[in-house]
């Protein structure tokens, strides 16, 4: 049996390996390291699959989120509603910037934000919602933009991990999750569903102007070369990471496909099984599974890691601490919020490996060690 791993980034690179070597050489031949036609025809592309009027690169998906907070001209004394089961990225960009995250509890079943909690934390102070599509399921965006619409609010959507879901509103329109909100923003990070070999990340937005802002920001604040408007960061995407990606965008939903494929073995391997509960797929979304999360119910979720761990096949909590209970967030009252499913999840969730490269001889393995930990 081939190694088990988390995420086989290596084998999926040895299947698209000539064009990529092409692809990388050609950037280090032409000498354009930074910005150009690769960096362009990358975003126009990425611009295309989701659909989304203007695609804004940049250095990694935690500068995505925080340029984006600061183009919507966010500033401290602000609140913005997030999830607190997430990745760290989401909310620590929101504090850096001095803004007051307020956290919400997450949907038992799809580990996003509960719309229903939503509204009660809004405040005269809240300035937008920052919904996370975690592990690759959507969240019901149908919900928040209404919530948002209602309030005069912001959607930032987190689509770090929900590259590639089309989402499907009750009237029967489609559209890619990071592409509905006012402003999306994604992750190019190695294990991401669509990953560079390095850091990388993107920024979507359908708006003209905040377009213009998103793109300034990310450039020192520049609209034209040298003349500084305001204040901005430093966020590039590079040549030979957006040479990789333009590649890897053309194989995403076989990528997505594939994970998709492998969700359904393991669904079927816990099927009835009284304490494994499998990923909720709502109808609405094309679960994209970056991550394959189990609940145990009634048993140990360490020891069953460690189990795992004996038997070298690796898995992950994600994450082990929510948000709130962070250090970072003492200063910001994180412990003070009240969030049952969050905490409950956090002491049950358990990731299995989840990648394109998985074959059945694997899987079988892994499920069945899972299965046999319980008897
Ligand atoms: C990966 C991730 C980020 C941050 O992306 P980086 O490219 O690592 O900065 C933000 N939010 C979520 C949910 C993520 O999974």
């Amino acid at each position: 049996m081939r190694p088990l791993q988390m995420v086989d980034t290596k084998t999926q690179y040895l299947k698209i390996k000539d064009k990529v070597d092409k692809a990388v050489i050609g950037v280090m031949e032409s000498a354009q390291f930074i910005g150009g036609k690769v960096v362009n025809d990358f975003a126009d592309h990425l611009a295309q699959y989701h659909e989304s009027k203007h695609v804004i690169t940049c250095a990694n998906g935690t500068d995505a989120l925080q340029i984006a907070m600061m183009a919507l001209g966010l500033k401290p004394g602000d609140e913005v509603i997030t999830p607190s089961f997430t990745y760290i990225a989401t909310v620590e960009v929101a504090a850096l910037l001095g803004i007051k995250p307020i956290f919400v509890d997450v949907d038992k079943h799809s580990f996003c934000i509960d719309p229903t909690e939503i509204e009660k934390s809004i405040t005269p102070n809240t300035k937008a919602i920052v919904p996370v599509h975690l592990y690759g399921h959507a969240s019901d965006m149908e919900a928040i933009m209404s919530i948002a619409q209602r309030h005069n609010l912001f959607v930032i959507e987190d689509n770090a991990q929900g590259i590639g879901n089309d989402y499907t509103f009750s009237n029967g329109v489609k559209k890619k999750t990071g592409s509905i909100g006012h402003i999306g923003c994604t992750s190019f990070y190695p294990s991401k569903n669509l990953g560079a070999f390095g850091d990388g990340g993107a920024i979507f937005t359908d708006d003209d102007v905040l377009a213009e802002k998103l793109k300034m920001i990310a450039s020192h604040g520049q609209s034209k070369r040298y003349y500084h408007d305001v204040v901005g960061c430093n966020s590039r995407l590079d040549a030979m990471q957006a040479a990789i990606l333009d590649i890897k965008l053309q194989h995403l939903d076989e990528y997505i496909d594939a994970r998709r494929k492998a969700a359904d073995f393991y669904d079927k391997a816990f099927a009835g099984h009284p304490k494994i509960e499998t990923p909720f797929r709502g109808e609405n979304n094309n679960h994209v599974f970056h991550q394959y999360t189990l609940i145990i119910h009634d048993a140990n979720r360490n020891a069953l890691s460690e189990y795992l761990t004996e038997k070298g096949i690796p898995s992950m909590i994600y994450y082990p601490v929510p948000a709130h209970r962070q250090k970072m967030f003492d200063a910001f009252g994180g412990s003070e919020f009240q969030l049952p499913v969050t905490d409950w999840l956090t002491e049950r969730v358990i990731s299995l490996p989840i990648h394109t490269e998985l074959d059945e001889e694997q899987q079988t393995f892994i499920a069945d060690a899972v299965i046999e930990f319980f008897k």
